[in-house]
């Protein structure tokens, strides 16, 4: 699943590319803007924003992305096109006097006037990776609930942008928390700090490692290791699944161990071995329809 670092990476790529090209053709595959004609217009900005991509041509038009779980922007070089076997999955096709940029699988995509930028970021609050960020502002914004598990109030997009499941978790692990502490029992500052860290580390070196090992299957310290020992205290570690319908709650994992607090109630109890493990190292971000309850979600 791409994480604000990802949606940054791409944003970088994809400047390098198309910024200062213009568009010749637009192929819009999505109902609200099947008769949308970007040609003629530059293209002057891929900014990421939190999860949010905001592509800015000349003329005022933004064109806001989201990944969510599955997007991606597929560039090829200039007269190349995409492979036919993709075709079910275009949402956009923008052709400039350069590369052919392609919006894949895209659940948003949408265009709005650049001055009202506004109506679909304005939610979020600080971007860790942006140029603005405000570390008192976003512990504040945590602090609006002090009663929240830490893990879904750093998932909660308006009180800081940019965390997906695997730096919540991975950084719950590393402060030695569990996961369902509630925000007011936590150093907000350090864990942020921590956080914001590691993605900015992240956007230098490929892949997304928390423990420094990039080799296979070491490069996190819990998440996707559902039953596997602990690094540190050899404790196998727990796994519990999203609770569908409930806001920010995702697949967890955890070392009861090193991660002292409160626990899931029993009616949430981690998955038992025989039924659902959680995904394998190996596979994680490659499922598409994770979550059913996205009611009150905030992206
Ligand atoms: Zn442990």
């Amino acid at each position: 699943m791409p994480e604000g670092d990802s949606v940054w990476k791409a944003a970088r790529r994809m400047r390098e590319q198309l910024v200062g090209r213009t568009v010749v053709r637009s192929d819009f595959r999505v109902p609200q803007h099947a008769t949308a004609d970007l040609s003629g217009r530059e293209i002057t900005a891929f900014d990421s924003c939190g999860k949010h991509m905001l592509t800015r041509f000349s003329g005022g038009l933004t064109l806001h992305t989201h990944f969510e779980m599955d997007g991606a922007w597929q560039v090829v070089g200039q007269g190349k096109v995409l492979p036919r076997s993709f075709d079910d999955e275009v949402r956009l096709v923008l052709s400039t006097d350069g590369p052919t940029a392609y919006a894949l699988r895209m659940p948003v995509l949408e265009l709005v006037e650049t001055a009202r930028e506004d109506e679909v970021v304005g939610h979020l609050g600080p971007d860790l990776l942006g140029p603005s960020w405000d570390e008192d502002l976003a512990v504040e914004r945590l602090l609006r609930e002090p009663d929240r598990p830490v893990v879904e109030a750093l998932l909660d997009q308006r009180n800081l942008a940019g965390i997906g499941n695997l730096w919540a978790v991975e950084t719950c692990y590393l402060r030695g928390h569990s996961p369902w502490t509630p925000v007011r029992a936590v150093d907000l500052h350090a864990t942020v700090q921590l956080t914001r860290r590691m993605m900015r580390h992240s956007l230098e070196h490929p892949g997304q490692v928390t423990t420094g090992d990039t080799r296979r299957g070491r490069t996190h310290w819990v998440y996707g290791r559902a039953e596997r020992p602990c690094r540190r205290c050899g404790t196998p570690v727990q796994f519990r699944d999203s609770v569908t319908g409930t806001p920010y709650s995702r697949e967890t994992w955890w070392c009861p161990r090193c991660q002292p607090g409160p626990f899931p109630s029993l009616s949430e109890r981690p998955t038992r071995p025989g039924s659902r493990r959680g995904v394998n190292e190996e596979s994680f971000g490659s499922r598409t329809t994770r979550l059913s309850g996205r009611a009150g979600y905030a992206r």
